[in-house]
């Protein structure tokens, strides 16, 4: 069994960033979970499912297969043998995560290959239910989260660095909306775990939220 770090919060809570530098430092693995929902949803589009469909999802699920792969330490991740980590980073694939997270055979597909990373490896694993259903018994959690304005303003400022359009309003209407969704489906919503530590990124750095954790990390590990 690895040395589990969970991470869960909202979108655009800075999940990803804090927990690849974290891993890094504590040369554990990183696992972006989120990236796995988002690899349905873009095999949902792209064979333009209705979600609602429950039996076409599932035959979707039964034909494909979602994998990752450390590639000189960054996760990348795959649709069959298609590395389709970039093409994941949309704000129309994330909305599709979202309405697709919540359906039971989904998370089901995942389940497994989530956990079975966490036993062999040490791991700093971010998503939404980490700490609450996928390792319940992780040494150390964390609940990392941000305003709402803190967190459309990240997202915001990544689109631009990538040379993309956006609007501000319209990205904050979208986590506002996958914040609802993701806290409140049935199953395994997103909440903070009742051993999991609370750290608002707002008005933190970087740095200060990633040294928070290895601090932690470290001390339990002693
Ligand atoms: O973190 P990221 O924005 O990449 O996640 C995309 C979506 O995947 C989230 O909005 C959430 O609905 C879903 N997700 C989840 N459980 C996880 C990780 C992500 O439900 N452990």
């Amino acid at each position: 069994m690895g040395y589990n770090i969970a991470i869960d919060g909202p979108a655009g809570a800075g999940k990803s960033t804090i927990a690849k530098l974290a891993a890094k430092e504590l040369s554990f693995i990183y696992v972006d979970t989120g990236a796995m929902y988002r690899t349905i949803a873009l095999a949902l589009l792209r064979a333009k499912i209705d979600i609602a469909d429950v039996h076409a999802v599932e035959a979707l699920l039964s034909e494909i297969s979602v994998s990752i792969r450390y590639i000189d330490g960054e996760q990348r991740v795959f649709l069959g043998t298609e590395d389709v980590s970039a093409l994941i980073r949309t704000e129309e694939v994330g909305n599709m995560a979202s309405k697709a997270a919540a359906l039971e055979p989904v998370r089901a597909k995942l389940l497994s290959l989530q956990r079975g990373l966490a036993e062999e490896n040490d791991v700093v694993m971010d998503g939404r239910d980490i700490g609450t259903n996928i390792l319940p018994n992780a040494e150390l959690k964390i609940y990392l989260t941000a305003s709402v304005d803190t967190r459309a303003d990240r997202r915001y400022k990544e689109h631009l660095a990538k040379g993309e359009t956006c609007d501000l309003e319209e990205i904050k209407r979208d986590i506002e909306q996958r914040d609802f969704q993701d806290m409140n489906r049935a199953i395994a919503p997103l909440c903070q775990a009742e051993d999991a530590v609370y750290l608002d990124s707002s008005d933190m750095t970087i740095e200060q939220v990633v040294k928070a954790i290895t601090e932690r990390a470290r001390r339990a590990e002693a």
